[in-house]
């Protein structure tokens, strides 16, 4: 039965390209919850929470639509699972400022999100409050469809807790109300930067994109940094000081991973003879997505606009209620 089956919800903000860390991070598993019977999923672009740091309305068109692509050729199934702009859901904006009248400034100053990104902005741009408030509005995307589950990595994790704590809140006060969401983090894996540190960000510039050739892959995957003490080819080299090491870890089979390990501390293989394996396993991963794509561009943008359009309808259709029973409940219901 479908109100039996548990609801979980994530988002990706339409920014441009998706890479391979938001591929193996988040979307394959996406994909494996759109097809789990026991799951109903909503699976949102991230519209509003994008204005947060660009209003550009060419390119957040745009990118909403690729994001829709990117999740059907990763393959989130739209006859299974809801997938929905944010902004076609105007009650969640609603719920969110329902919420922040429950939330302190405090908490929203404490979260690692908001001083990394005033930490990258504060020079040179404006700190606008969708910055400090953008986890209230996450809590409200999560909230108001009463979601059990959100899979997202581990950099969210702040903004759930905050989410467990503002329903609990609400409940305290008003009767049980919202459902308390758990984490679902099982599978989600952090893939490291070409650059040598420990996250691949679209902002680092330091990603292999899920649209890169196999020429751009091999490119950036020489050029990107190894152990560094590893100077020449003949001196053993430390896997575990190496990114390219971390990626064989998740994209390479057993025995690759044993071979390169080895073969590293012991010389028997050169950084080349390393990367090439991975290059091949980068393309072997990349190749499905980018032939689904490749198919469903030829369709056009009247099919993603028409899941866009169904989707939303579907998704208000489960969160409204929610946000009016919340309204009516604090004093303030739709006359
Ligand atoms: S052989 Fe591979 S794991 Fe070892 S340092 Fe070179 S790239 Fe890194």
């Amino acid at each position: 039965m479908l109100d039996q089956k548990k609801t979980v919800i994530s988002g990706i903000r339409a920014t441009g390209k998706l890479h391979l860390g938001n591929y193996l991070g988040v979307m394959r598993n996406f994909a494996n919850l759109s097809l789990d019977e026991t799951k109903r999923c909503y699976f949102f672009v991230a519209n509003l929470h994008t204005i947060t740091t660009n209003i550009d309305p060419q390119s957040i068109r745009h990118d909403l639509r690729e994001i829709v692509l990117d999740y059907i050729s990763v393959g989130v199934d739209p006859e299974r699972a809801v997938i929905f702009a944010q902004s076609s859901v105007p009650e969640t904006s609603e719920l969110m400022w329902i919420l922040n009248c429950f939330t302190t400034v405090a908490e929203l100053e404490r979260m690692p999100h908001f001083k990394e990104k005033r930490g990258k902005l504060e020079e040179k741009e404006i700190v606008n409050s969708g910055l400090l408030t953008y986890p209230i509005l996450m809590a409200a995307d999560i909230l108001g469809p009463n979601a059990d589950l959100v899979p997202v990595g581990e950099d969210q994790h702040p903004h759930v807790e905050l989410t467990r704590s503002l329903a609990k809140r609400f409940n305290n006060i008003f009767g049980k109300t919202f459902v308390i969401p758990d984490i679902l983090s099982s599978e989600v894996v952090r893939v490291p930067g070409l650059d040598g540190t420990a996250k691949m960000g679209k902002s680092d510039k330091n990603t292999i994109d899920l649209s890169d050739s196999p020429d751009i892959v091999s490119q950036k995957v020489f050029k990107s940094v190894t152990d560094i003490r590893r100077k020449r080819r003949s001196d053993p080299g430390d896997p575990t000081c190496c990114n390219i090491y971390t990626m064989h870890t998740i994209m390479s089979n057993g025995d690759e991973i044993r071979y390169v390990h080895d073969n590293c501390r012991s010389a028997g293989i050169g950084c080349i003879d390393c990367k090439e394996i991975l290059i091949q396993n980068i393309n072997n991963i990349l190749f499905p997505i980018q032939q689904k794509r490749f198919e469903l561009t030829r369709q056009g943008y009247e099919f993603v606009d028409e899941i866009l359009h169904e989707g939303g309808i579907v998704a208000r259709n489960k969160i409204a209620p929610k946000v009016e029973e919340v309204k009516e409940k604090i004093g303030v219901p739709s006359y």
